[in-house]
């Protein structure tokens, strides 16, 4: 206990948007992929990405040469299935950073393409990289859209046909089986294990909520990733299966918390998944199917208020829930411990960076006053300094070349900051000086976020978790426009 008491690390905290008593909270359920079991996550979208090859190879496509590239997309990208392109984009929508394929786009490009557009994810145009499993999707389109623009893609085809075939194509591998087995064959290359994550759901169990696994996987997957990732872990003779008050696979979210579809009662024999359609209370210990979030809080007597969901799909695991049933949501980012950490080693880098900021903002304060000065007298209205006009041509002129010499300054740092973690992208959870889509989702869609579940360690099931008041730019403790990460345009340029 003594180890948690000292509380977490800082990139192991629990985040909160929305002030939570974990106390109130009667059930808890839990996502399984990249939630309860995360994956290595090169590996497996290295293999998912080479499954999506070797079927487009078997099309007769081009593409054998192509190979993985870990670091081209990051999650909270959002691909334009119209123009072929991978973007970032800031909380209001507003592009920040695009690849054309995988090409960066220049400044000019990227300006002329979208300064009049806004992201609105509603929209059929846009697809959210929503989870990690996104990666391999983002990667090969970025480089199939390369090929179609090099005419080497069989035609006519266009650049949302292209998105349209990576879907089918990803999705068919994911479901046709060939490469789950290959996971369960070998979870160790698949699978950073996490003893601790046994623990914290023990933990909460024996408080007394009641703890829910509601997946998307098939049990046939469920079932051997769950023994590896749990029972090595839990007291002798104990099996993940009794650790849940109620399984549900194959619950095809984000429908399962939408719709009303029936749950089927999945009966193992032999390992032959047989499938029953169930009606009435379920039996304890009996792992479900499909189903609906309704259903099961009818089953549990529960209002939404009473039950926590945890899962890593920004769209499917935690904005419906909390959009529809108005559950209590937790958002597992696992890149958040990579994030803190940058964020922390740049610390140094940052403060100076805010301390030139704050120089050029006076010197520019200056600046205009001299230009409103001249203006003035120029057109000879309002009031007017004695000060004779060669000594104040010949300060703004000064001014310049200080303001000038402070920019060349600022480059190089404002760079550094837009390329933490990812040289391209930066920040998840940033878009120039502002925060990314991402976390806009993030507040908005999630009352906590945290890198991993074993972090309920840290607070126990009794925490009482609040959020932090929220800043407002008028706020005396906002320093006046100070960047904390500023884009690299440092010339107060006027694109949002
Ligand atoms: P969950 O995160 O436990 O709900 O399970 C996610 C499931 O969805 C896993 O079985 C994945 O293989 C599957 N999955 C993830 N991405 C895709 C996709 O793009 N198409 C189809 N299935 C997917
Ligand atoms: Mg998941």
């Amino acid at each position: 206990m003594s180890s948690y008491l000292a509380g977490p690390p800082p990139e192991r905290g629990i985040f909160c948007n929305r002030t939570l008593n974990m106390r109130a909270i009667k059930a808890i359920g839990y996502d399984m992929d990249y939630t309860l079991i995360h994956y290595k996550v090169e590996a497996w979208e290295r293999r998912a990405y080479e499954h999506i090859r070797e079927r487009l190879v078997a099309q007769g496509w081009p593409v054998r040469h192509l190979t993985f590239d870990p670091a081209l997309a990051i999650r909270g990208l959002i691909i334009d299935t119209e123009k072929g392109n991978l973007l970032k984009a800031n909380r209001f929508g507003f592009v920040k950073k695009a690849l054309h394929g995988t090409r960066p786009m220049d400044f000019e490009a990227q300006r002329t393409e979208y300064a009049r557009t806004i992201v609105d994810l509603s929209e059929k145009r846009w697809m959210f990289l929503n989870t990690l499993f996104s990666l391999s999707e983002a990667c090969i389109y970025a480089q199939l859209v390369d090929l179609l623009d090099a005419g080497k893609l069989p035609g006519p085809m266009g650049y949302v046909d292209l998105y349209g075939t990576v879907r089918s194509t990803l999705d068919a591998a994911h479901m046709e089986g060939k490469l789950k087995a290959e996971i369960v064959a070998s979870p160790e290359r698949y699978v950073q294990p996490e003893p601790e994550t046994a623990l914290a759901l023990l933990d909460q169990r024996s408080a007394g909520k009641k703890l829910l696994l509601i997946t998307n996987s098939e049990w046939s997957y469920t079932v051997p990733m769950m023994h590896a990732a749990f029972d090595p872990f839990l007291p002798q003779g104990m099996t993940w299966r009794e650790l849940f008050d109620v399984v549900i696979v194959s619950a095809r979210k984000p429908e399962f918390f939408t719709t009303r579809a029936p749950f089927f009662e999945v009966v193992d024999t032999m390992g032959e998944a047989l499938l029953r359609p169930h009606s009435g209370p379920f039996k304890p210990g009996a792992p479900y199917f499909g189903g609906s979030a309704r259903e099961l809080e009818h089953h549990l007597g529960m209002s939404g208020d009473e039950i926590l969901y945890v899962g890593d799909h920004m769209f499917g695991d935690v904005h419906v829930t909390k959009n529809v049933l108005r559950w209590r949501t937790a958002l597992i980012l696992r890149e958040l411990e990579e994030e803190v950490r940058a964020i922390a080693a740049f610390r140094a880098t940052e403060a100076r960076l805010a301390e030139r900021m704050v120089v050029k903002e006076r010197l520019e304060t200056e600046a205009c006053q001299l230009r409103l000065e001249l203006q003035r007298r120029r057109i000879q209205y309002g009031p007017r300094s004695e000060a004779p006009e060669e000594q104040l041509l010949s300060r703004l002129a000064a001014l310049r070349t200080e303001l000038e010499a402070l920019d060349a300054e600022l480059g190089p740092m404002a760079r550094a900051a837009s390329e933490l973690s990812n040289p391209h992208w930066g920040l998840l959870t940033r878009a120039g000086n502002d925060k990314s889509h991402l976390a806009r989702q993030v507040e908005r869609y999630a009352d906590i976020y945290t890198s991993r579940v074993s972090n309920f360690l840290f607070v126990t099931p009794f925490v009482y978790l609040r959020s932090p008041r929220g800043s407002l730019p008028h706020d005396p403790n906002v320093p006046g426009g100070t960047p904390v990460f500023p884009s690299t345009d440092t010339t107060s340029g006027s694109n949002p």
